[in-house]
């Protein structure tokens, strides 16, 4: 049968299976055909902006069981707006009229360890970023480096959640003991949760355990539309936001949020937060044991089950080791892999394989990779 031409084929620009995540860089996540739909819907009629926010941000608040929500253009832009909100709550006065000498006083306190390039919103704005302790164990940060680091400019701690299993180093003082000392000296804890969605429960958990404000990317695991984010937290903090961000003028301005990320967001929460998600998990269980049979009797490939991913989350992956390293080196796999019927985006993380992330797969697309990797083996 005759494949649909789509518009990536009209363009010429080659399209594939994403078996490696939820990175940005590729597109991140496929928005489901309900959010789509929604979507369309949003495009077709025009409302208010201050009006949608106001309803679909009281709606998410409940959703996440928080004081308040706001939906911004991702989790990089609802950093910069936190930090501004921040900042305009210390001075006691609208972000507009504080002059850029004092926001540059500004000091937002982070663990070394928990440095990373998201942080250019924070330094974009003009705020230091004071950095404590190492990005490793042999002197990790202690509640009295925490302590000792706040100053009268202190307006926040920035606080990288995930596991230190993902990508973030150890050296860091758990958020516990970050929200513990926070507390005691009235600074604002803002934690970038971007991709910490699964579990579900992380909308709601950091501001339950202390923090003010959890920040999410819309395009990941969400699965929204990939310029959405969302902030969550105290209503304190939000109302401040609401009032920097879009659609009113100042800096939040040039972080456009349409009424197609705002509906297209919320229809994504929503379906998020009502999904199976432990059937989801077992989805992803059975998927990576389909790949393990289907090798399990290889010379050339061992499939290994990983945990968590790389990002932390509590999603399983498939490792596809390469038992013979003379016929194929990692970055030759990948390469083939690219070059099939469908391409398959993989990560090999610098390993001997290639992982297989099921967490952005579709229903019968581990049946195309195991078809590759079969033809591959010959
Ligand atoms: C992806 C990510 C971001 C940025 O999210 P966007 O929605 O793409 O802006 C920020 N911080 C961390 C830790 C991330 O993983």
């Amino acid at each position: 049968m005759e494949k649909r031409k789509d518009i990536y084929d009209r363009l010429g620009v080659k399209k594939f299976i994403n078996a490696a995540g939820t990175y940005t860089a590729i597109g991140g996540s496929r928005m489901s055909k309900k959010t789509l739909e929604d979507i369309a819907d949003a495009a077709a009629s025009h409302v208010e902006i201050r009006e949608l926010q106001k309803n679909i941000h009281e709606k998410l608040a409940e959703l996440t069981k928080n004081e308040g929500a706001y939906i911004c253009n991702g989790a990089a832009a609802g950093l910069y707006l936190s930090i501004a909100a921040c900042i305009a709550s210390k001075e006691g006065k609208a972000f507009n009229y504080i002059p850029i000498a004092k926001i540059m006083e500004k000091e937002v306190v982070t663990f070394s360890a928990h440095r990373n390039p998201y942080d250019w919103s924070i330094k974009q704005l003009g705020a230091k970023i004071i950095q404590i302790g190492f990005p490793n164990i042999i002197l990790p940060a202690t509640a009295e480096d925490l302590e000792n680091a706040i100053t009268d400019n202190t307006v926040a701690v920035y606080y990288a959640a995930g596991s230190e299993d993902g990508w973030i180093p150890k050296g860091a003082l758990s958020f516990e003991a970050t929200v513990k000392v926070a507390k005691e000296r009235n600074i604002p804890v803002i934690v970038d949760s971007a991709a910490q969605l699964p579990p579900v429960e992380n909308l709601w958990n950091y501001t339950k355990q202390g923090a003010d404000i959890a920040i999410f990317s819309g395009g990941k695991d969400l699965r929204g539309p990939q310029s959405s984010g969302l902030i969550v937290g105290r209503k304190k903090l939000i109302d401040i936001i609401t009032k920097i961000g879009f659609p009113n003028y100042g800096i939040g301005r040039m972080l456009k949020v349409g009424r197609e990320e705002i509906i297209g967001l919320f229809s994504a929460v929503e379906q998020f937060v009502n999904m199976d998600h432990e059937k989801r998990r077992n989805w992803c269980e059975d998927e990576i044991k389909r790949l393990q049979e289907a090798f399990n009797r290889s010379n050339l490939f061992k499939i290994d089950r990983t945990y968590p991913n790389e990002a932390g989350q509590p999603i399983p992956r498939a490792f596809v080791n390469i038992i013979d390293n003379n016929r194929l080196k990692a970055k030759k796999l990948q390469e083939l892999l690219m070059e099939g019927e469908y391409g398959i985006y993989t990560n090999s993380e610098d390993r001997n394989g290639v992982y297989i992330n099921p967490m952005t797969l579709q229903e019968g697309e581990m049946n195309i990779i195991i078809d590759r990797l079969k033809e591959i083996e010959g």
